[in-house]
């Protein structure tokens, strides 16, 4: 124990501290107590893209890899398909590490643990300023190269500086304050202070990757973190809640034609179970794109309500922060609590409401040479026909696979039905929803759509 305690110091300069309150009774984390170098690395969760999640649990930490919802299936799905069915061998970059809009406020946190490559190339002559990449080595409008490492001024952080938080075991982050703290023991019934124990926890990367996963697959992510107790796992599936909040709310997405694509779903008749769905590229973009949306862009699209609680808690309580006591900048918050997509990763046929921004150097706007197709701004080059499994593993059509696939399944063919739809707003909200959770996303998400 001494000779532990001895590393700890030693390495404490790349750790944090996190002192943290504990019910003894019920084996339970009250709350933490941490300032800002904790606060803002689990602010960033919410800035990273779904792709960037789904690598980041991928690789082990002190607990073993985890899947993030199907969002790992669509992650590997693009990992493993064939070059030439996506427009460059850039685009498959772009979807295996999408480029975070607010990577300027996070790489230089100390507990960064996203490692995606920040290039940003423009042209080589240095009086032209038209354009940029990320990719090098792309031409630019003027037939000149895009070779010049362009400098990021980097920000410090999303809060202030000396400012300390309490952390509530669900990711609920409040401001420090007593008579919060005392109210969340007397809430629990806790009036003698023997009960609870106080203790200091040092988090490095490591612990950050940890509680990155727990907070995807735990209700309780602080106390199995700092107890090391097994966590809670939701079960998902059966918990989820296929309606989405905010459906009465959108506009009809049957209005907006040129948006909408057909999928053709391969049902059990018997049990209502979609076995997959079989698509075009248009399709194929939609799913891929999940890739490149911020997690807090998505839990804004769903009113904060996405299945995943304790992201919904963080979510909801950066809402209630205040912009001049806790936040730098009003104008930061904003951006924390609706991140954009970075510029050039949108698709021009999107169905979701997903905004991105434009890149200016002294006030002129900078054009992105797109990777992507030049007409639907996609990913995936077509006519290509997709296969798509109910925990979205997306693979090129092929009749004799699907029946192989119905074989292993054990499905008898007159136990099958096959179920024209056309996908819009609504519908892509509803498997989005779907994804960050479940492994039978297409059931969950569809057949509320089935009449
Ligand atoms: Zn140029």
């Amino acid at each position: 124990m001494a000779a532990g305690m001895a590393s700890e110091s030693v390495e404490q300069g790349d750790k944090v501290t996190l002192r943290v309150i504990v019910d003894k009774g019920r084996n339970q984390v009250v709350y933490a107590e941490a300032g800002k170098d904790f606060v803002d690395v689990l602010f960033s969760f919410l800035t990273l893209p779904l792709g960037t999640i789904a690598r980041l649990v991928a690789k082990e930490s002190n607990i073993e890899a985890v899947r993030f919802g199907s969002i790992s299936s669509i992650y590997e799905s693009v990992s493993d398909l064939d070059q030439q069915h996506l427009w460059s061998h850039n685009c498959k970059e772009m979807l295996l590490n999408p480029r975070n809009s607010m990577e300027d406020h996070y790489k230089h946190l100390k507990l960064n643990i996203d490692d995606t490559p920040l290039q940003l190339f423009m042209c080589e002559d240095k009086s032209c300023r038209s354009c940029v990449s990320i990719f090098s080595n792309q031409k630019c409008h003027c037939g000149k190269l895009l070779k010049t490492d362009v400098h990021l001024i980097y920000q410090k952080g999303f809060v202030k500086e000396s400012a300390t938080f309490i952390i509530q075991d669900d990711l609920n982050v409040m401001p420090n304050d007593l008579g919060t703290s005392l109210c969340l023991l007397q809430k629990r019934g806790i009036n003698n202070i023997a009960d609870i124990e106080k203790k200091m926890i040092l988090v490095g990367k490591k612990e950050v990757a940890d509680l990155l996963k727990l907070s995807l697959l735990s209700k309780t992510p602080l106390s199995d973190f700092v107890l090391k107790r097994k966590p809670i796992l939701c079960n998902l599936n059966q918990n989820f809640e296929p309606k989405i909040k905010i459906e009465n709310g959108l506009p009809s997405s049957d209005s907006d034609e040129g948006k909408q694509m057909v999928v053709k779903v391969i049902r059990r008749t018997s049990n209502g179970k979609i076995l997959f769905a079989t698509a075009e590229e248009d399709f194929a973009d939609i799913l891929f794109s999940f890739l490149t949306f911020p997690l807090g862009a998505v839990l804004q699209m769903l009113e904060g309500f996405s299945s995943i609680s304790c992201m919904d808690c963080l979510y909801r309580s950066i809402k209630e922060l205040s912009p001049d006591r806790c936040l730098r900048s009003q104008e930061l918050k904003d951006k924390l609590i609706k991140p954009d997509i970075f510029p050039n990763f949108e698709l021009r046929r999107q169905i979701l409401a997903i905004e991105t921004f434009e890149l200016t150097w002294n006030s002129q706007r900078l054009d992105f040479i797109d990777p992507k197709s030049p007409i639907s701004g996609g990913y995936a080059k077509g006519p290509l026909t997709i296969m798509v499994t109910d925990d979205l593993i997306v693979t090129p059509m092929s009749s004799i696979d699907a029946i192989s696939y119905l074989e292993r399944m054990n499905v008898p063919l007159n136990d099958i039905e096959e179920i024209v739809l056309n996908i819009g707003k609504n519908e892509g909200l509803s498997i989005l929803k779907a994804s960050l959770t479940s492994t039978s996303v297409l059931t969950n998400s569809l057949n509320q759509y089935i009449g």
